[in-house]
């Protein structure tokens, strides 16, 4: 059934329903807020267990990139795709081919990229049917792996972090617990130990941590015993709601600044809590923004050194979110919330009948005054 009222709780512009037998696709676009731009977000493929769940998951997600875009000054807009099945055994050329006619269709108010279930290889798959699709391969002109700008944004945030907390932004000699020894948290640590931070190290995968340690030290510690460890700076950078009614009360650090998404369990609840304790919390999809940056940058024609200069730019971004912050009595979490919402306030919602403005230069403005 199509649900219009949960599609205007969201304040979405245009929700897609994608269809194909022959290639077994159901998908599903959203796009939220094309205010400041064609709707750029991945296409998630997973098995949900109903309909209604896609659904549910497409508009949370699409809404979270308007707000992302818009509170890291990017002139881009907030979509998202779902692709319902199962990623290690539906996947196959026709269904990405099939699946990139459909964004191709939406002419450039949509744009994909790669995420959970999706690769590199399907977006290039994607790519032979639309030019609307990023993060493809180095080789074909894309922006390849995010992390290493990612990093570098969750590092800024957190020498910001480090600045308004303790009127310095050095990180030398503070002790941050990391969790997670990823992608993200790989460079990450490659700069905090380059700026002589001492690292506390956990991941539930042995061989992950090993090969952090291959280029940095660090203390190693188990994956339960991170949250609690007296340190100055707790790093998430692995999984979703960590920062829950549990972990809250065993958190000693002054600031929390990482990648991870989705940090707090509870978006009305738990930013609320860390503001009561007097922890710092750098808003996640703030932080993390590098890796949006980073795929937005390919359509201006990828360059890494531009990329890594705007993520430079969350430093300032994320001060500005504690400052709001202070100044409206409001957790961090609501406060980037609100800078979002007034960026968009501010260029005015010019929702469905979008046709595009003059300020956009390169692949995107060619890309969206198609
Ligand atoms: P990744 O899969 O490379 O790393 C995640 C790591 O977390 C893995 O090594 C995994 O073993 C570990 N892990 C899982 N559960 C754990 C637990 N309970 N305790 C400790 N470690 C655990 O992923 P990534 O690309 O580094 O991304 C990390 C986080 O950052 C994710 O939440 C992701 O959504 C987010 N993020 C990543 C990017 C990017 O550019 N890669 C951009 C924005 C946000």
């Amino acid at each position: 059934m199509v649900n219009f009222e949960v599609i205007e709780e969201y304040d979405h512009e245009q929700v897609v329903f994608c269809s194909n037998k022959e290639a077994g696709l159901r998908a599903i676009i959203a796009i939220h807020n094309t205010t400041l731009g064609p709707a750029l977000g991945g296409t998630r493929m997973w098995n949900y267990k109903s309909h209604d769940d896609a659904m549910k998951d497409v508009l949370r997600l699409s809404r979270g990139m308007t707000y992302k875009a818009a509170v890291s000054g990017l002139n881009l807009g907030g979509g998202k795709a779902v692709i319902i099945g199962d990623s290690a055994t539906q996947k196959n050329e026709l269904l990405f081919r099939i699946f990139g006619k459909f964004v191709e269709g939406l002419a450039g108010r949509y744009i994909t990229a790669e995420d959970v279930g999706t690769s590199v290889t399907d977006m290039e798959f994607v790519r032979m049917e639309t030019k609307y699709v990023t993060g493809v391969s180095k080789a074909l002109g894309g922006s390849g792996d995010p992390s290493p700008v990612t990093a570098y944004g969750v590092f800024m945030g957190m020498k910001a972090s480090a600045k308004y907390k303790w009127g310095s932004d050095s990180l030398a000699g503070k002790k941050i617990a990391v969790q997670g020894a990823g992608q993200v948290a790989r460079y990450l640590c490659e700069h905090l130990y380059n700026e002589g931070a001492e690292i506390y190290l956990t991941d539930i995968n042995e061989s992950k941590v090993k090969r952090v340690l291959e280029t940095i030290k660090a203390q190693v510690v188990k994956p339960e015993e991170i949250y609690s460890l007296d340190v100055d700076v707790f790093s998430p950078n692995a999984l979703g709601a960590i920062i829950n009614n549990d972990t809250i009360g065993k958190i000693k650090a002054e600031i929390i600044a990482g990648g991870a998404n989705n940090q707090l369990e509870r978006e009305d609840l738990h930013g609320l809590m860390l503001m009561e304790k007097g922890i710092l919390y750098a808003t996640d999809y703030v932080i993390n923004a590098g890796g949006l940056i980073n795929v937005a940058s390919e359509l201006e024609g990828y360059s890494q050194d531009r990329a890594l200069k705007q993520a430079e730019k969350i430093y300032d971004v994320i001060r500005k979110i504690f400052e709001i912050s202070a100044k409206e009595n409001v957790p961090t979490n609501e406060a980037s919330n609100k800078m979002a919402e007034e960026r968009l306030r501010s260029v005015g919602r010019i929702s469905n009948t979008y046709t595009g403005r003059s300020s956009f230069s390169g692949r995107l403005g060619e890309l969206f005054h198609k």
